[in-house]
């Protein structure tokens, strides 16, 4: 029967999926156990004065056999188990624990998922993170991707809430791709929006990224939050944001993601 096999091989397919899965999430938990995880730090500046103002962690996973692996190969994946809750806690650790050995004027941006909030008691966490690094929450930023909207009523609303009394800092990620509507915004506990790198990409050689980019530092100053441009990879790039207001920036023209001993220098090289 030809239904049937068609069932058959579509269970397989999906079996092999799951299993796959499985797998990847039960090595992914033992690595962080073997400390394959590393973060990479991606300096931020202000554009206006050229200062460097902070980085953002980015996480890899150094496979001793499959290489460097790239988030987006696995942060999915543990966002479907409980292992974003295990691995997001490492790296806010491992973050924090860097950023209190920085001069005191930089801070660290953290990417956090809504998949992790929703899972764990994060604030706890966090709390507990900057008690024993010792790192001021004014020098945490986390940034957070608009993969849900965020209605007053939803629990990553009351963590983004909880976290700016704290005296946290919030960027919202990936900005103008997401949800964000007017009203929406207005009420949103954030900070930074942080613009998307697609419309920084095209913003050199296309007038509509340039009037998307126009208004959305329009808008932020209206909400009076802050803008940061992600993505940037040219000195055109660079200026053409700067006379369009955009406050800050990080992309490969400034610098790239680098370990935490090249952030170190850097840090050393733009104080000399
Ligand atoms: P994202 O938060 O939008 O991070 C920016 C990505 O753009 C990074 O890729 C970065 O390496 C890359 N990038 C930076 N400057 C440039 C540039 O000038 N040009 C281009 N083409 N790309 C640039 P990466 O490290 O592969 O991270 C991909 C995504 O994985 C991140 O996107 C973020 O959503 C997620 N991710 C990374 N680290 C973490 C983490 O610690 N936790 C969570 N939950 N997600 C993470
Ligand atoms: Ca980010
Ligand atoms: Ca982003
Ligand atoms: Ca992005």
């Amino acid at each position: 029967q030809a239904s049937s096999r068609y069932m058959s091989f579509f269970n397989t397919e999906m079996e092999v999926a799951a299993n796959h899965r499985g797998q990847v999430v039960n090595e992914m938990k033992q690595s962080i156990f073997n400390n394959e995880f590393i973060l990479d730090y991606q300096p931020q500046l202000d554009l206006s004065t050229g200062q460097l103002i902070g980085a953002e962690a980015l996480v890899r996973w150094k496979h001793p056999k499959r290489g460097m692996i790239a988030p987006l190969n696995f942060i999915p994946i543990a966002e479907e188990s409980d292992l974003i809750s295990f691995l997001g806690v490492w790296i806010l650790e491992k973050a924090c624990s860097e950023a209190a050995t920085w001069p005191d004027d930089l801070y660290v941006a953290v990417n956090v998922s809504c998949a992790q909030i929703e899972k764990t008691d994060l604030l706890s966490d966090i709390k507990r993170i900057l008690e024993e690094t010792q790192l001021p929450p004014s020098r945490l930023e986390i940034e957070i991707t608009e993969s849900v909207l965020i209605t007053d009523k939803s629990p990553v609303f009351n963590f983004l809430t909880a976290l700016r009394e704290m005296g946290i800092k919030i960027a919202l990620d990936d900005f103008g791709t997401g949800y964000s509507s007017l009203s929406y915004l207005h009420d949103l506990p954030i900070d930074k929006l942080k613009i998307d790198r697609s419309f920084i990409n095209q913003s050199d050689a296309d007038e509509k990224s340039r009037s998307i980019i126009r208004s959305i530092t329009h808008l932020a100053s209206s909400l009076k939050v802050s803008t940061i441009a992600e993505g940037i990879e040219t000195e055109d790039q660079y200026d053409l944001l700067s006379s369009l207001g955009v406050q800050y920036g990080q992309g490969y023209w400034y610098a790239r993601p680098m370990t935490p001993e090249s952030f170190k220098e850097f840090i050393e090289a733009k104080k000399a």
